[in-house]
């Protein structure tokens, strides 16, 4: 299933794209006097994705839940390890190499863990005009659009001007839409009366949309009660059973699939994702022949997601792994669909693969193994002091459920300066709305500067999705 003993004859080049969960773990467990190995990714820090709803609704700072990834890497590996930011474009697996707008990287042994982007589906046109949460640039740019709002409301002169412009609607009821809806509830509830007293509570609307009969319905029965108690009582209105049909934001309104027309200042969507994509140039009997780089080869399965064998190794392809929300594995007997797109399978399968690579390094082929997904459970939480857990044997929410959430994420977080800063923040919160981090600060505009066209995203070929 993977490499042989005799092909470690010299230090592979292993190159990682992506340095989020599954490939920051991946290297963090490689053996680095083994392998040379590169890091590439398109932001020079790790974020951590289940907090950016706080980054979006101002409960959080970027720099709390993001860590510089040099500064993981020499933490762990000394120079060891290279870091390149890029994003890479087009992986070519007949001459080895990985190509991002500024470099071509050769590689001998690739790990592709580059995660997943936003699925808009049939409705391409969203991409424009919807809020997304994959990333902490668009976290933040809905956290300074939030913030506008709030502030040109309370210089509206009429009161359905305010209205027109405090029209909040979520698509999407899974653990990303629940929270982001219940962040927002909590600022209609506790912070409009506080900071906007211009503004009445009932001028502000928020609604989240779920085509399923439940919210969070990849959780239980009780999770997805729980969590519309929870979101009731924070006023939001919540619409199951229906999707979001179109969205006309020059007319700001969402039409729903059973009819429903909404009002909608903000759109926030959360309802798909599908995999990083890159061009494929692959040897013979794939289309192009290896000669032209193809975007769907044949390992490339149901969302995008690369196929893989239980050594986390891509159907087909010689030295090439995908790992984490990129890929989509067969062969583990509790998952035959695939395992789900979280932050612990990536985590556990990035773990695997280097220990699997270190022991073929060693010429210890015996300790290879291969992965079986130790699934914790899952959780979400709703406004600032409630949360609802799922374990293998036990289910809560509440209170407690939030301690427990809290823990966990706490321990997540990199760097003991962020756990501190979001400890801080967070026992602030609990006591005290009042926070210092609702503030608008806009990225200037200019100067330009031409070097940096493929960093800023200026040419589409960098920067965030
Ligand atoms: C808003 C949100 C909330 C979530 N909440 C939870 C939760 O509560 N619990 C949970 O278990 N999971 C949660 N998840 C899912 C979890 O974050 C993912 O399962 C996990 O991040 C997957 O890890 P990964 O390493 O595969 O991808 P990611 O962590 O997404 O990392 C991908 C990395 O690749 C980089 N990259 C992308 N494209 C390129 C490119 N072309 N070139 C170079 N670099 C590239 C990115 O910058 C990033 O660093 C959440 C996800 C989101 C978006």
């Amino acid at each position: 299933m993977s490499l042989t003993d005799n092909e470690f004859t010299r230090r592979k080049r292993v190159v990682v794209i992506g340095g989020g969960f599954a490939g920051l773990n991946f290297v963090k467990h490689l053996d680095p006097d083994a392998f040379d190995v590169t890091l590439v990714d398109r932001n020079n820090y790790h974020s951590f994705p289940p907090l950016f709803y706080q980054v979006a609704s101002s409960g959080l700072d970027p720099a709390s839940i993001c860590f510089p990834l040099r500064r993981e890497l020499r933490k762990r590996h000394g120079r060891r390890v290279r870091f390149s930011m890029g994003r890479a474009e087009e992986i070519d697996t007949v001459g080895h190499r990985v190509i991002t707008p500024l470099e071509e990287i050769p590689y001998d042994i690739l790990v592709v863990a580059a995660g997943t982007t936003n699925n808009f589906f049939n409705m391409g046109y969203l991409a424009e005009s919807v809020y997304t949460m994959k990333s902490t640039a668009e976290a933040l740019r809905c956290r300074n659009d939030i913030l506008a709002l709030l502030e040109r409301a309370s210089i509206a002169t009429s009161s359905e001007e305010r209205r027109r412009l405090l029209d909040f609607v979520v698509i999407g009821g899974g653990p990303t839409g629940v929270e982001i809806a219940g962040a927002i509830g909590e600022m209609k509830r506790y912070v409009l009366p506080r900071e906007y007293p211009l503004i009445s509570q009932d001028e502000m609307s928020i609604t989240i949309v779920e085509g399923s009969d439940r919210l969070l319905h990849t959780m239980s029965e009780d999770a997805s009660a729980a969590a519309l108690r929870s979101l009731e009582s924070l006023m939001v209105n919540v619409r199951l059973g229906t999707n979001m049909k179109e969205y006309d934001p020059d007319r700001n309104r969402v039409v729903l699939a059973d009819g429903t027309q909404l009002d909608a200042s903000m759109v926030i969507w959360t309802a798909g994702v599908t995999a990083t994509s890159f061009r494929w140039k692959t040897s013979a009997g794939e289309e192009g022949d290896g000669s032209a780089a193809v975007a769907h080869p044949s390992f490339v399965g149901h969302g995008g997601r690369l196929m893989t064998d239980t050594g986390c190794r891509v159907t087909g392809l010689e030295d090439v792994y995908a790992l984490g929300d990129i890929s989509i594995m067969s062969g583990d007997p509790a998952f035959p669909a695939g395992h789900p797109q979280l932050a612990q399978v990536a985590l556990q399968q990035g773990r695997l693969l280097a220990r699997n690579l270190n022991a073929l390094s060693a010429g210890k082929a015996s300790k290879v193994k291969e992965f079986r997904y130790d699934d914790k459970g899952s959780m979400a939480t709703v406004g600032r002091n409630r949360a609802v857990v799922d374990l293998k044997h036990l289910r809560f929410h509440g209170f407690a459920a939030w301690m427990v959430w809290m823990f966990i994420h706490l321990i997540s977080i990199l760097g003991m300066r962020n756990k501190i800063t979001v400890l801080v923040n967070w026992i602030w919160a609990y006591f005290n709305y009042s926070t210092s981090l609702r503030l608008l600060i806009m990225p200037s505009r200019r100067p330009d500067n031409n070097d940096l066209g493929a960093f800023s995203g200026k040419d589409g070929s960098s920067g965030d999705s």
